[in-house]
């Protein structure tokens, strides 16, 4: 197992969850199982994922403890291994801040799949109860989510964001891209319902 590359591709996700305006700030986090042992990369809190470089990905145990690389690992920590712990399939996580999938988590909505291949590709998307960044409380409401739920490749996060789950880290990327577009494309039809629906007047 190559370790530089793994710390390549979180670093290269990072960025392209970024650039593609999936999180703001220094929003979200990212992590990767180590092949062939029982650590974990994680992004370290308090950088933005679009600045995030080889240093910033930390290796941690299973219990939270950084086992190299300087400063904190991400304070979403606790439901990035409580993920790994209930999913064995699992090897890779994404938590973002994407606009349209926020509109639906906001309301408390499970995500409309309005099309084939969101049907087909996330299946069902439902939404983790709100609680604090980095709380505790936070991390059993995701974690009971993909406990509850085990095919499930995403969930919304009430007033917050999203976290997805791949068996690389590209997958889970890819299910953000969809989830997102999908977000979007749910809004444009509900504008759409709304104005066939309204009698036109004059
Ligand atoms: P970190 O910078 O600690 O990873 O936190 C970002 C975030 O999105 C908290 O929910
Ligand atoms: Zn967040």
């Amino acid at each position: 197992m190559n370790l530089h590359l793994l710390k390549k591709e979180l670093e290269y996700v990072s960025h392209k969850v970024y650039e593609k305006g999936y999180t703001q700030a220094t929003g979200g986090n990212i992590s990767v199982r180590i092949p062939g042992t029982d650590h974990v990369l994680i992004k370290r809190s308090g950088v933005s994922l679009g600045e995030v470089s080889l240093e910033d990905a930390l290796i941690v145990d299973m219990d939270g403890e950084v086992v190299e690389g300087q400063g904190k690992p991400s304070k979403e920590i606790g439901f990035h291994l409580g993920i790994y712990k209930v999913r064995p399939d699992v090897n890779a996580v994404v938590h973002c801040h994407p606009n349209y999938a926020i509109g639906y988590a906001c309301l408390g909505m499970e995500l409309p799949l309005p099309t084939v291949t969101a049907r087909k590709l996330l299946g069902h998307v439902p939404v983790a109860d709100e609680a604090p960044s980095g709380s505790q409380e936070l991390a059993s409401f995701v974690t009971d989510v993909f406990t509850k739920y085990p095919d499930i490749r995403i969930s919304l996060m009430k007033d917050h964001g999203v976290c997805s789950v791949g068996k690389t880290l590209e997958e889970a990327y890819n299910v953000v891209d969809l989830a997102e577009a999908t977000a979007k494309q749910a809004f444009i039809v509900s504008q759409l319902k709304a104005t066939v629906q309204t009698p036109v007047t004059n």
